[in-house]
């Protein structure tokens, strides 16, 4: 019998809220605003970035360029789920939710540890509202909110037990969908990554998400 995806006290309202809050943010001096959330997807799925790049604040939705492209494409490969399906059921957040801006050398910004621990507080608000089943993590600043990071070929593959205060969940890691990253396009990244997305499909909770916005149609 599958699982319940979605956590019966789970309040559309206060996520949408939630969403409201983040996107009115505005802590972090040297970020870029406004903040980029996603759909208010409530079926136990948590996917967590690094954060917004440069054109994601206009566009106004999380993975919304390149990398966002390749993230969609890997995940209808391995779910069938079209782009629409995924950000209906998967919630986005991210390390941080603005675009840090340009290193001068090139590249976006990484985001400070001070700017990631003033972000946190809405991820923490996020794992009580939403009690995920299953947490994905692309890339790797977000993994190493989580986990030691050795190297990403120890843990890309894997199905981790995650413990968030005090709520448990798995988490499968996958990298980042970066173009200018080769990991996932050379080996071992790309059996690893093949790996990875096939647990992401055979996760219960996977099904149940699918399961629950069918009903829904
Ligand atoms: S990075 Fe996070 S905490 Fe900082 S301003 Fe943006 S939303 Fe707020």
């Amino acid at each position: 019998m599958p699982a319940p995806s979605v956590d019966p006290n789970l309040s559309i309202a206060a996520l949408r809220a939630h969403l409201a809050a983040v996107q009115a943010c505005e802590r972090c001096p040297r970020m870029h605003r406004p903040a980029v959330v996603g759909r208010p997807a409530t079926h136990g799925i948590l996917l967590i970035g690094q954060a917004p790049g440069d054109k994601e604040p206009t566009l106004q939705r999380p993975f919304a360029w390149t990398a966002g492209k390749t993230l969609f494409k890997w995940l209808h490969g391995a779910l069938g789920w079209t782009e629409d399906e995924v950000r209906d059921r998967v919630y986005f957040a991210a390390v941080c939710r603005c675009f840090p801006g340009k290193r001068p050398t090139g590249g976006d910004r990484v985001p400070s540890p001070e700017e990631i621990a003033t972000c946190r507080r809405w991820l923490d608000r996020e794992f009580v509202l939403l009690r995920p089943r299953l947490v994905l993590l692309v890339g790797k600043l977000a993994i190493q909110q989580f986990y030691e990071v050795g190297a990403l070929k120890d843990l890309i593959g894997r199905t981790l037990p995650l413990e968030y205060h005090g709520h448990r969940a798995d988490c499968i890691p996958l990298p980042h969908p970066s173009g200018a990253s080769t990991w996932h396009r050379t080996e071992p990244g790309k059996a690893l990554l093949e790996a990875a997305l096939q647990r992401v499909a055979a996760h219960p909770a996977v099904a149940a998400a699918e399961q629950a916005t069918k009903l829904r149609l």
